[in-house]
């Protein structure tokens, strides 16, 4: 898999929620933490980083799930919580966006028939701010509507 993860964490060596070099294996396989107390399974781990590394690829949930043998809906609930943290990310981060600004919205969504662009169904639109120093931030917001994209500033 190409996504760069170290490996102590793939192979539940080390706690991806504190870093701790605790965890032990359970039962059922999954990994426990002492210090945190958490557990996670490792093969939901490894297929999570896949469908990010995909979601990074830009394909479609549709895509994805068949490239991954996972149903289209699992697919679609992750691409969507990715989305929600890449939006939270930049809510937290604004005040930090320096220099020229540049604003654009694209709408991600699986392929589909019919109405395209602004009015399409279906649809999540994402507010990209594209900063000189060339970080992007993206924003999802709930419409294009000009009083929508201004509240994100
Ligand atoms: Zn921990």
């Amino acid at each position: 898999m190409p996504v760069k993860i170290p490996v102590m964490f793939l192979e539940g060596r080390k706690c991806i929620y504190c870093g701790a070099w605790k965890p032990y294996r359970l039962a059922d396989r999954r990994v426990k933490c002492k210090t945190c107390r958490r557990y996670y399974s490792l093969k939901k781990l490894k297929n999570d980083l896949s469908i990010l590394f995909y979601f990074a690829l830009e394909l479609s949930a549709n895509r994805t799930a068949k490239e991954l043998g996972l149903s289209y809906k699992t697919i679609r609930n992750k691409y969507m919580f990715f989305r929600e943290k890449i939006s939270k990310h930049l809510e937290d981060n604004f005040q930090k966006l320096s220099g020229e600004l540049e604003i654009d919205e694209t709408y991600f969504g699986g392929k589909r028939k019919g109405k395209r662009g602004r009015g399409a169904f279906n649809k999540v639109v994402v507010l990209g701010i594209l900063e000189r120093n060339g970080r992007v931030y993206t924003k999802v917001v709930p419409n294009v509507k000009a009083e929508t994209l201004m509240q994100q500033n």
